[in-house]
């Protein structure tokens, strides 16, 4: 691996250069000074003059390959949605529109400063090919439901297969275990995945919480809430991350808190699909839970841009607490980017020595982050992801003053899949 060196950039009040190497930061120092160049392999340069650094963003709960259904079925509520246009395209995707759709949606992500996202999603092997190549960060996962009963036998070994096949794949890459939701897997199945996702020390990502008819169901059917449910089955635990979690009870914010699992807020999602219930910030950070934000799939957002979400999100609770303090700009890029940092292993993303080089120059000469009294302000409540000039992941430029490679080739591909699979039904 070469090493790479970011020259001219403001970190915090000091111009510096950045010399990254092993997809490490291994210097920084003051502009001007010439930073020691790794001896050995190629050293790429990357002109920062004019922009700020920024950690990465982490999009803690998507589904990149459904880009493809962006703009489909706007306007429905949570079950018509899934069951007539979602649902009936997802049985019929091929790993190639998978690999299609999610090289769009990474593609858009980073073009909107995000680093890492976790991801959930059918032929999950297309998802993890598209990351690969693209070199960007994220935990990957093959979501399943229950469906005829002899099929889930080998469906599971399908995924424990397809674990075996995927694990070590790249370093930037990780795993995890995705049971849909608990009204969509059965109790066997989820303790199937929990102690699979235990046995291996991978993530156990779900979605969890969203809608009030998931409680009354859960409750009818186990008595006791989705949270308690889960919990019961031991699924609950730092290295599970809970999508949603807006209808919870007290009771539930408490074991969320004390099992520290990561809740995702998917503030515009929740907004366009109506779910009826605002997620519980102030009540889930002060319980423990790791509080974390997600941009959900493109076909409830409409778009992969976490500034965005950072924004709504912040303004969603200062206006459901009827209080303008209620999640200020810092705790909000927190969610973005450091709250959930350690619960995916990521070695950031603070960009110091030694930490990973996984960073974003931002431009400082666009007009809404200006005059810039506070980028933390600035980042959260001003920009969007046009902002963002270049983003570096792991020692490599991989968006290089808004260009990023194959970009049409990945547009086309992605139109071409789109219109291959509203084709076939
Ligand atoms: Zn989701």
């Amino acid at each position: 691996m070469g090493s790479l060196v970011v020259e001219n950039a403001v970190l915090g009040d000091r111009k510096v250069a950045i010399h990254c190497a092993g997809g490490v930061i291994a210097d920084i120092r003051d502009d001007g000074a010439d930073p020691a160049v790794a001896q050995g392999g190629s050293t790429d340069r990357l002109d920062g003059r004019g922009c700020l650094v920024a950690p990465g963003l982490i999009n803690a709960h998507t589904h990149a390959a459904m880009t493809v259904f962006r703009g489909r079925a706007d306007d429905l509520p949570l079950m018509e949605w899934l069951q007539r246009h979602i649902w009936p395209y997802e049985e019929v995707m091929t790993e190639d529109e998978v690999y299609a759709g999610a090289r769009l949606g990474i593609l858009e992500m980073v073009r909107n400063g995000t680093t890492f996202f976790n991801d959930m999603y059918w032929s999950s092997r297309g998802t993890v090919r598209a990351a690969v190549e693209m070199g960007i960060r994220a935990c990957i996962g093959e979501v399943f439901i229950d469906g005829a009963a002899d099929a889930i036998r080998p469906r599971r070994l399908e995924i424990e297969g397809l674990l075996d096949e995927l694990e070590g794949c790249s370093s930037r890459v990780s795993l995890s275990v995705d049971p849909h939701a608990v009204y969509t897997v059965s109790e066997d199945s989820l303790r199937w995945a929990g102690e699979l996702a235990a046995d291996r020390g991978l993530i156990l990502h779900i979605h969890l919480a969203e809608t009030e008819a998931e409680g009354r169901r859960c409750s009818a059917e186990h008595g006791c809430t989705p949270v308690v449910y889960l919990d019961r089955l031991g699924l609950l635990s730092e290295r599970t991350v809970a999508a949603h979690t807006v209808w919870l009870s007290d009771d539930d914010v408490a074991l969320l808190g004390e099992r520290r699992v990561v809740c995702v807020h998917n503030p515009v999602s929740n907004m366009k699909l109506a779910v009826g219930a605002v997620y519980p910030y102030r009540k889930l950070a002060s319980a423990g839970a790791v509080c974390a934000i997600g941009t959900d799939g493109a076909a409830s957002n409409n778009c992969l841009d976490l500034f965005r979400d950072m924004k709504i999100a912040a303004l969603l609770q200062k206006f459901d607490a009827n209080d303008p303090a209620e999640l200020p700009a810092a705790q909000t890029l927190a969610m973005g980017t450091t709250n959930p940092a350690r619960a995916f292993g990521l070695p950031g993303p603070e960009i110091e020595i030694g930490r990973a080089a996984d960073f974003i120059l931002i431009d400082g000469q666009r007009p809404e982050l200006s005059p810039s009294h506070s980028l933390t302000s600035d980042l959260v409540y001003s920009a969007s992801g046009d902002v963002v000039d270049s983003v570096v992941c792991d020692g490599r430029v991989i968006m290089r003053h808004r260009e990023i490679a194959g970009e049409q080739e990945i547009l086309a591909d992605a139109r071409q899949a789109a219109r291959a699979l509203f084709a076939r039904l």
